[in-house]
């Protein structure tokens, strides 16, 4: 059986150099993969240094912890930029709000959590957010902000249980710790009943987050302080206690957890290429759906979706689905037309960058729209058939038929459907 860490911090310096010993017994504990996540610039470069050494273990994750905020340089977006775009596999995190910490300034918070949840939707590239406190805020500030396509995590999921539903639709995961097992943690767990299946991501979050004595089967101490610390070996101690949680046997919580952490996280890497990282979503079906309509590029709703097809194209990797209207018809000729390109013109761009930022700067310097040609465009993309064309609403309901969408009265228009046939609402 395979194990998932979906939050740890494999770099702290409580491991004191001790990196290589944890990864092996990780390993013989049957730890498939884990996600390594940085907290502020300093500790950047240590996770992407594992990276490198562990690529099939470890998953890369970069960001701003709001603890450490107001450590932040004033360069510090473009050097997490730097760090997203060099390191094969990164995601984002850790990142969020918090408002338990004593003594803990509220400046800067929201404004570096924003920046980066953004830069995280941009990219259509998995945030893992912390949250203390300060559940409705956060809830609210999600509502209103572009979130990844793919989703987010919430890591140690310790908010209400009747905010599970909602944070759910938005395209939340859910982590469970080891420290939710300690006896007083009974509030915390009646949330996680609640958590949908394809929802339940399980972490150690060490060095922290230690299990209860009966359950901590790999002791560890932090030399310096003489400090119990939590061993990322403990994983399968705390699936095997979500599974009793859940009534379910651990072989179907491992195998649904498994497919989630792949849907969020990314498939394994099995050997670093050295060429560039093309942001493209990896499915973990045989799909490569691209992003939603809904996400939006320089001031287009549209354009990161049709970025998406044409990376799928070039890679060989757009299903057969797609390519029908794939730039010539459909919303796709749609944006040509109003930038005034032809596809060919569109298409090298977008094989001559990397990054989704590379085309957003080409896009934003050679595409000269005005703000009400873009909503224009937007508007006309958003609600497509949801105006009254007998035609297009027949087009429509044909399609939700085909898809064995016939039944959902929530989807009035082309964007709806497809975001349900991909599978995001
Ligand atoms: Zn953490």
């Amino acid at each position: 059986m395979k194990f998932y860490d979906a939050h740890n911090h494999l770099q702290d310096d409580r491991f004191a150099g001790r990196q290589a010993e944890l990864v092996a017994a990780s390993r013989a504990a049957g730890v498939a993969r884990m996600v390594v996540n940085g907290s502020c610039e300093e500790d950047w470069p240590q996770v992407s240094g594992l990276a490198r050494e562990f690529p099939d273990l470890v998953v890369p994750s970069f960001g701003y912890h709001p603890w450490f905020v107001g450590e932040r340089t004033p360069r510090w977006r473009e050097a997490l930029v730097e760090f997203l775009d060099r390191t094969p596999g990164a995601v984002v995190g850790e990142i969020g709000l918090d408002r338990w910490k004593p003594g803990l300034s509220c400046d800067g918070q929201e404004e570096v959590f924003l920046a980066q949840l953004r830069l995280a939707a941009e990219r259509n590239l998995a945030a893992s957010i912390h949250c203390l406190q300060t559940w409705g805020r956060l809830l609210e500030l999600l509502r209103t902000t572009p979130r990844p396509a793919r989703g987010f995590l919430l890591h140690s999921y310790g908010g209400p249980a009747e905010m599970v539903p909602p944070l759910a639709k938005l395209g939340a995961h859910f982590g469970f710790p080891g420290y939710f097992m300690h006896d007083r943690k009974a509030r915390q767990r009646e949330a996680f009943k609640l958590v949908p299946a394809d929802r339940l991501l399980i972490e150690t979050d060490a060095p922290d987050q230690l299990l209860p004595d009966a359950a901590n089967l790999h002791p560890l101490t932090d030399a310096r302080t003489g400090r119990a610390l939590n061993h990322p070996a403990n994983l399968p101690d705390v699936y095997q206690f979500m599974a009793d949680l859940r009534g379910e046997p651990l072989t179907t919580l491992a195998a649904q957890v498994e497919e989630s952490f792949r849907r969020l996280f990314g498939a394994a890497r099995a050997v670093d290429t050295g060429g560039p990282t093309l942001t493209i979503p990896l499915m973990s079906n045989d799909i490569i759906y691209p992003r939603s309509a809904r996400e939006t590029m320089a001031g287009w709703a549209y354009l990161p979706r049709f970025v998406d097809k044409i990376r799928l194209h070039l890679a060989g990797k757009l299903h057969t689905d797609y390519q029908e209207n794939f730039a010539h018809k459909g919303f796709d000729a749609k944006w040509l037309q109003t930038a005034g390109l032809t596809a060919e013109q569109f298409i090298a761009v977008v094989k001559d960058t990397v990054t989704d930022a590379q085309v957003c700067d080409w896009v934003a310097k050679n595409v000269k729209k005005s703000a009400e040609e873009k909503a224009a465009f937007n508007q006309a993309v958003l609600n497509y058939g949801r105006e009254n064309d007998p035609a297009v609403k027949a087009r429509l309901q044909m399609r939700k038929e085909q898809s064995g969408l016939g039944h959902r009265d929530d989807l009035q228009c082309f964007v709806d459907y497809i975001d349900a046939d991909e599978k995001r609402i």
